[in-house]
């Protein structure tokens, strides 16, 4: 295993059970080995016990934030929607946190989803998580039967294969273009601050498909979406998607067909994008997860990179900056309004 991520990865435990057991939080949501080679899956820890069983790794995929607004309130007593909070403090829980999903719960509190005395922040420097579409298409899509992680690379072998693969090389396309490999808000840190990476162009992908005609443009939309299924599973991971009832969902008003229909799959995508304007945080989960391979960043990161031309700001980076979506002010440029 890979010393740095096997030292962070005691001190994870280690913290836990302390919380856990002096009782200072509910639960920590975290991550246990997966059920297949390089896979981590999300854990949530209850008792000290529980706490033995966590890992950090370059694994770790899923931004764990999405966790976070539905176990607190899991943990509240039962109430009516018009009821007051219960008087004296909630149960608090604590969460992994690395750079990104750091900004992600950074957006939660900044929109209210959570309260910031109810969470403990653990805090970790991040390296990168690992595509497995990378590694997949390096060892030709055979099937990986063991793995495991150095420091620097990663170990895989199968049926008449053994490989060992550069960590860099397979790391994940948003993580290549991290400029946020630190946790923003931090209770606690485990393991050690990481240098920044250097990015030259954090978007080479929406400048390649900027510099296409209309027509391109919407002929490489077209063609990205077309193998969509509608699982939802990008919506699902999303730590930005805590509403109660999803526009897609929604059946008074329809807003949008539940068909393949290219219609109907394309305000999906266009919408949802939208919807993560000014709050993304390219922690990649959404692309991740899904099943068909769809770069859909690609639509978040455009948002993304307009955000930063037009208002300066980046979604979670700073706490207190104001969001630039949700934010009115009399000096806001208002000619484009009918
Ligand atoms: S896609 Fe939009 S409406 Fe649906 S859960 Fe996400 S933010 Fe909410
Ligand atoms: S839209 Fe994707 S990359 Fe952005 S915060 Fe949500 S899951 Fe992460
Ligand atoms: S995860 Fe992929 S297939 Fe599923 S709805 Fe999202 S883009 Fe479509």
């Amino acid at each position: 295993m890979s010393q740095i991520n096997s030292k962070i990865t005691e001190e994870i435990r280690s913290k836990v059970k302390a919380l856990l057991s002096a009782e200072e939080i509910a639960a920590f949501v975290g991550f246990i080995d997966g059920t297949l080679p390089m896979t981590a899956r999300p854990f949530t820890a209850r008792s000290p016990e529980d706490a033995d069983r966590l890992v950090f790794n370059s694994f770790c995929v899923v931004n764990p934030a999405v966790y976070l607004p539905p176990l607190l309130k899991s943990l509240e007593p039962p109430r009516r929607p018009t009821d007051p909070l219960p008087e004296g403090p909630l149960p608090k829980v604590g969460i992994l946190a690395t750079g990104c999903w750091s900004r992600n719960i950074s957006i939660q509190l900044q929109e209210n989803q959570i309260a910031r005395e109810r969470v403990v922040v653990l805090g970790t420097g991040c390296r990168g998580m690992v595509d497995m579409r990378k590694v997949g298409s390096i060892i030709d899509g055979r099937e990986i039967e063991k793995a495991y992680e150095l420091d620097d690379r990663i170990s895989v072998s199968g049926k008449g294969f053994s490989e060992e693969i550069l960590l860099e090389d397979v790391l994940r396309d948003n993580c290549l273009t991290c400029i946020c490999p630190n946790p923003v808000i931090m209770d606690h840190r485990v393991g050690g601050q990481v240098p920044d990476r250097r990015v030259d162009n954090r978007f080479p992908f929406v400048d390649e498909i900027e510099s296409k005609s209309l027509d391109k443009r919407w002929e490489w939309f077209q063609n990205e979406i077309s193998s969509c299924i509608r699982c939802y599973a990008c919506r699902n991971v999303c730590p930005l998607c805590y509403c109660p009832t999803c526009f897609v969902d929604d059946s008074r008003p329809q807003w949008v067909g539940k068909s393949l229909d290219p219609a109907d799959t394309s305000i999906f995508h266009i919408l949802r994008a939208f919807h993560c304007a000014g709050r993304c945080t390219n922690c990649g989960s959404c692309e991740t997860v899904c099943p068909m391979g769809i770069n859909m960043r690609v639509l978040t990161s455009k948002l993304t990179k307009d955000v930063i031309d037009l208002y300066g700001t980046e979604a979670g980076v700073d706490s207190d900056a104001p969001l630039p979506l949700t934010t009115y002010s009399e000096t806001d440029r208002q000619d484009f309004m009918v």
